[in-house]
């Protein structure tokens, strides 16, 4: 009996690791259940299909840019690169529409 009780112990945690790594906990029960110790190690060499918590403060492309002189990440908002000190113009104060050089659209004063 004590044999079963491990089984069962060995399914209930394999189901455990595998919700634990965004994985189906049913679904590995039973696989824990047919294969038992056997799954837990399967699934715990899974790898998680959780996204990876990022960091808040880390940079990525909602918040941050690559400064145009040595490639660093910046921050969207900031006026100096932090890293080469580079002068920035921060995302919300540049103009919406891109600065063409002058006479570039000709074609409106053709006739
Ligand atoms: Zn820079």
């Amino acid at each position: 009996m004590e044999y079963a009780g491990a089984w069962l112990l060995f399914a209930v945690m394999t189901a455990i690791v595998a919700s634990s790594k965004g994985r189906s906990g049913f679904a590995w029960l039973l696989l824990g259940v047919l294969f038992s110790v056997f799954a837990l190690i399967l699934v715990a060499l899974l790898p998680s299909r959780k996204p990876i918590p990022r960091d808040p403060g880390a940079p990525g492309p909602e918040t941050h840019v690559l400064c145009p002189d040595c490639k660093e990440p910046v921050r969207n908002e900031a006026r100096v690169c932090k890293h080469c000190g580079a002068k920035l113009v921060p995302l919300s104060e540049q103009p919406l529409e891109p600065m063409l050089p002058t006479g570039t659209d000709t074609r409106r004063w053709r006739r």
